[in-house]
């Protein structure tokens, strides 16, 4: 299965699909690490983290880059979660075209749908504990205006795509699990009987 999270910033995208990576047994792939681990280690990465630490999108070229030669790892093979990518429409159209070069198209699409005031608050209580440096409320409030305007879009993109699942990220992390659990088996059985 092929997985994409999307949702405003706090919103526990990564709380989210690393619960279900124990449930549905396939890896998770958040671009937001991979950009924090290459940070120290190469050029592209010293690049990539002077967007990140203003809370600006890092140029598509890099990120689609980095997302191809890891999709390549054979860890990839049976599927994965996407958790912070695609971030923009052109993100999703080069996601799009890959997936469908390989064969292995989206299964679904979880929106987590969240109260922006409570999500600030959990990342500032965040930013306390993992010293983020893209977690001051200056970038807070700048990662929020680009989740309207860069990456919201996409909610659209893949709601005329038939593939979009909303749920409310605002209970305790097990209650938001549970409603993506449900959503994601509704779609494993949808996708088991077209199949055959
Ligand atoms: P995250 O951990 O997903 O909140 O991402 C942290 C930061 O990494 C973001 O604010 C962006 O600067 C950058 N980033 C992560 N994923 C992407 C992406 N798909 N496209 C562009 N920038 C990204």
């Amino acid at each position: 299965m092929l997985i994409v999270f999307i949702g405003p910033p706090g919103a526990g995208k990564g709380t989210a699909s690393r619960k279900l990576l124990d449930y549905l047994q396939i890896p998770h792939l958040s671009t937001g690490e991979l950009l924090r681990a290459a940070k120290q280690s190469s050029p592209l990465g010293r690049l990539a983290a002077q967007y990140m630490d203003r809370g600006q999108l890092v140029p598509d070229p890099i990120v689609l880059s980095m997302v191809g030669e890891e999709l390549d790892k054979p860890a990839f093979s049976r599927g994965c979660m996407f958790d912070g990518f695609p971030r923009t429409i052109q993100q999703a159209k080069s996601l799009d075209d890959s997936l469908r070069q390989r064969g292995t198209p989206l299964s679904i699409v979880i929106e987590l749908k969240a109260d922006e005031a409570e999500l600030i608050t959990r990342m500032l209580r965040r930013a306390a504990t993992e010293k983020r440096v893209d977690d001051t409320p200056e970038t807070i409030g700048r990662r929020m205006e680009v989740y309207h305007r860069q990456t919201s879009p996409l909610l659209d993109y893949y709601r005329k795509q038939g593939l979009l699942v909303s749920v409310d990220a605002m209970g305790s992390p097990d209650d938001v699990f549970e409603l993506i659990r449900a959503a994601v088996d509704k779609k494993k059985v949808t996708v088991e009987s077209a199949a055959g």
